[in-house]
């Protein structure tokens, strides 16, 4: 297999395909902190796209309580164990070695390419190491919602779950959709060549002309993303509102400028924020006033969701807070408690840039920060248990589109209004 470079785990991996990348690259950022797990996201990509005969399981968004949800159910712990059995030597991460080429270190255990190099077929037909989900583990999108010690127990179903007087449990939501990966496990897998990465914005799409159903692209994707439509027999997944990033919508980007997709936008708790990203080579291109390049580059508080798979996805998370360190790290990589203490207590920069999660519905190519007042000082203490004072200042954000142009103005601090007593009572 060719060899490429996998900046998240920091060397080169084998993949069935040569190195090739786009001009963008389609990518989001969502705080797990933030959501609250209302699925307005979810019903929006569904509502939009998946409504037909044959897509009433499909979900390509969905939002699921860990660590015991999944959709389908138990999919990250399923092939984190056929892994584990391929490469008994332990994946782990080697974090001394840190620098901008590999911000999180150098991954030492094995991908799902180089786990599955023993079981490729004479017809090439298994490229990554993977499974089929039975029908079943597709029925339940959002199975032990909120449930914090596994599946509860029959007799006494919501008595289990608080302990006092320690309260040890824990749980978080984690939305997905496809990562549009950088080295797609879709696009390797399929023998029909019927998924392609799109040069201009790396979206990673299914012809449905060519495609024939054979579930390859099912059984390679470690995120489960790829769907079986029963009623067309091809396969389907997010198309990541293609429409949208090309800016075809005449109402609400009359000049044409790039959109965020449905589920970013219709975004209720403003957890999301999706964006193009530069790239040269098999890089992101500096463009540290980007606001995703400011998270996920320059800052590192937002991390791949299992980058050791090495598809080198391009979701990328804000880790929750409360949740154990270990679990983390094996769903993000070794940079968790760095994230984590940085978002604890950011900074004033970091605090502005944070205030553009959804706050405009055109994506948000360069940001500016003018400069406010000092209106608050408080005393936090990070999860190490370190002491740091937080100054807040009321700056304003200011996000401009693909054209320059201003898209969003914002402050720190949201602006209220008093209503005058003679509207008291009217909306
Ligand atoms: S998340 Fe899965 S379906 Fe999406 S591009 Fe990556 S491998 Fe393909
Ligand atoms: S990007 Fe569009 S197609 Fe993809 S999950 Fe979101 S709403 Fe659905
Ligand atoms: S709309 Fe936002 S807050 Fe609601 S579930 Fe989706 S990601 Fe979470």
């Amino acid at each position: 297999m060719p060899e490429v470079y996998n900046w998240q785990l920091g060397r080169k991996m084998s993949y069935p395909h040569e190195e090739a990348h786009p001009q963008w690259q389609f990518a989001f950022v969502f705080n797990i902190n933030r959501c609250i797990a209302c699925q307005t996201c979810t019903m929006a990509c569904k509502s939009t796209w998946t409504f037909a005969k044959g897509q009433e399981y499909m979900w390509w968004n969905n939002v699921e309580s860990k660590p015991y949800g999944g959709y389908p159910q138990n999919w990250d712990a399923k092939l984190l164990t056929m892994i584990e059995k391929e490469n008994p030597e332990e994946q782990v991460w080697r974090t001394k070695n840190k620098t901008p080429e590999n911000p999180y270190g150098t991954f030492r255990g094995k991908t799902i390419f180089e786990a599955a190099e023993k079981h490729v077929s004479p017809d090439g037909s298994k490229r990554a190491l993977g499974y089929i989900p039975t029908e079943q583990e597709w029925q339940s999108p959002n199975i032990h919602e909120e449930t914090a010690t596994g599946n509860p127990r029959k007799k006494d179903q919501w008595g289990y779950s608080a302990e006092l007087p320690e309260h040890r449990t824990w749980f978080f939501y984690l939305q997905r959709l496809c990562n549009h990966c950088t080295y797609p496990a879709c696009l390797a897998a399929c023998p029909r060549n019927a998924i392609y990465k799109r040069p201009e914005d790396g979206i990673v799409l299914i012809d449905q002309e060519r495609c024939r159903g054979y579930r390859k692209c099912v059984e390679a994707c470690p995120y489960k993303k790829p769907m079986y439509n029963s009623t067309t027999r091809i396969s389907e997944k997010c198309i990541a509102c293609y429409p949208r990033i090309e800016g075809k919508d005449p109402v609400l980007s009359p000049d044409a400028t790039p959109l965020e997709t449905r589920c970013m936008a219709a975004c209720v708790g403003k957890i999301r924020i999706q964006g193009l990203v530069k790239k040269t080579g098999g890089k992101w291109a500096k463009v540290p006033e980007n606001p995703l390049h400011f998270l996920v580059q320059e800052r590192k508080i937002a991390l791949p969701l299992y980058p050791q798979f090495g598809t080198e996805p391009n979701g990328y998370y804000i880790p929750p807070r409360w949740a154990p360190r270990g679990y983390l790290t094996q769903m993000f990589g070794p940079s968790v408690e760095q994230a984590i203490e940085q978002y604890s207590s950011p900074d004033r920069e970091l605090l502005a840039v944070m205030q553009l999660f959804r706050a405009s519905q055109q994506i948000i190519f360069k940001f500016k920060i003018e400069k406010g007042p000092k209106v608050a000082e408080i005393e936090n203490t990070l999860p190490s248990g370190k002491k740091k004072v937080q100054e807040i200042f009321n700056d304003t954000v200011i996000g401009y589109n693909k054209l320059g142009k201003e898209a969003v103005r914002i402050t720190v601090e949201e602006p209220t209004f008093e209503r005058s007593k003679e509207h008291l009572n009217s909306i």
